[in-house]
């Protein structure tokens, strides 16, 4: 075991604050990773503040880091000291069961997820980003080509495969009419995945200031959601919706938008119920249904498609004494379009 710093919750009230948290010594199959970047997710401040049941603290948050390899176990052949690497939602998983074997790791019986989760011994805690190394068993750590910003590269981790995922899995290609719910960190990663994929982008906002980013980031419509009316020359008119909204609302505005057997996906995850009319999914025979992250092979194929077309995150860098302020600003929707910590500010 080794210590490292951390910034971490004790519960579910309390600020995050600078903790000391420990690592275990690589294992033969096990990287060392050096955290030099960890983006913030919505999911976790959802976590740190116990939003969707209780959490287990003290709490390390963060699961879009990227870094350096720094230690290797004797039987790692992906990865050497020196490289690239990433660490998304997944730290391990049962590698046996009908999810596992078909590289859907993130519904695995018993999946180890990268903070908030136990690991397969059944008793150890595991930590996120906020940290300044992890080890992590090499099938779960992600490659990251040379040459890219990866304080941009961060936030694909997380935001960039839970978009990716859906759009792939829906079929999106050149022409598809795509509409992507809230402009926050994972809405921009969604505009910038479609439109890469060849998708015309419509953003459904609450946020009429983002209408300008959202052209720029690649959509060629804005629907600025506060007034009903502002949905009727959208009506029928998407193949698929990409949903990212954290907080409650009606789904049966952004269904009226859909083209017979459209699909509105769920990734946001609001920890209230949420509402939708038994009508808005019988006309026109929609479809609701939701998606979690991705699987590491197609984490890893999300993150070579994104450095061979050039998608990256927006971010603002902050430190680490920002996380706190940095969460708040983000229930406001107040972020251009994710906050990232430099890690070497611990
Ligand atoms: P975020 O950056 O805070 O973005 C969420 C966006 O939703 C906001 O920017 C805002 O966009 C919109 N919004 C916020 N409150 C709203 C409200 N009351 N009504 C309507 N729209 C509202 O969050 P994120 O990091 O992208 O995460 C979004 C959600 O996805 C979170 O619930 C997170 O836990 C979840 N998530 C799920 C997965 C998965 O695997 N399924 C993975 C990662 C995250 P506008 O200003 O444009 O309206
Ligand atoms: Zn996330
Ligand atoms: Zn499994």
């Amino acid at each position: 075991m080794f210590q490292v710093k951390s910034f971490s919750a004790t519960s579910a009230t309390s600020p995050l604050s600078p903790m000391t948290i420990e690592r275990r010594d690589p294992k033969a199959s096990d990287v060392v990773i050096e955290i030099d970047y960890c983006g913030i997710c919505h999911s976790d401040i959802h976590t740190a503040r116990s939003e969707w049941g209780p959490t287990n603290y003290p709490c390390t948050p963060g699961h879009e880091m990227v870094g350096r390899v720094v230690r290797v176990g004797s039987k790692v052949k992906r990865f050497k000291v020196g490289d690239f690497a990433g660490v998304g939602c997944l730290v391990d998983s049962c590698g046996k069961c009908s999810n596992c074997k078909s590289n859907e790791e993130q519904f695995c019986s018993t999946p180890v997820f990268t903070y908030n989760s136990v690991e397969l011994d059944g008793v150890t805690p595991t930590h996120g980003g906020y940290s300044s190394h992890i080890t992590v068993k090499e099938k779960f750590a992600l490659k990251i080509k040379k040459g890219q910003d990866l304080k941009r590269v961060a936030p694909l981790l997380c935001a960039g495969i839970t978009t990716y995922s859906p759009l792939k899995r829906y079929k999106v290609k050149k022409g598809s009419k795509v509409g992507v719910v809230g402009l926050g960190g994972l809405g921009h990663m969604a505009v910038k995945i479609a439109k890469a994929m060849g998708a015309e982008v419509t953003v459904f906002s609450t946020s009429a200031n983002k209408e300008k980013d959202a052209k720029k980031l690649g959509a060629k419509n804005f629907v600025h959601t506060v007034n009903p009316d502002n949905f009727l020359p959208y009506a029928l008119k998407l193949d698929l919706i990409i949903d990212t909204v954290s907080a409650q609302h009606d789904f049966s505005p952004y269904m009226s938008t859909l083209k017979m057997d459209g699909t509105h996906v769920l990734v946001g995850a609001a920890p209230e119920p949420n509402q939708i009319a038994a009508m808005a999914l019988i006309a026109g025979r929609k479809k609701l249904t939701g998606s979690l992250i991705g699987g590491i092979k197609e984490t890893q194929e999300m993150l070579d498609f994104c450095a061979k077309k050039k998608v990256l995150s927006d971010i603002e860098l902050i430190s680490v004494s920002e996380i706190n302020s940095a969460y708040e600003r983000t229930i406001k929707s107040d972020v251009k379009y994710r906050f990232v910590v430099d890690n070497k500010t611990l």
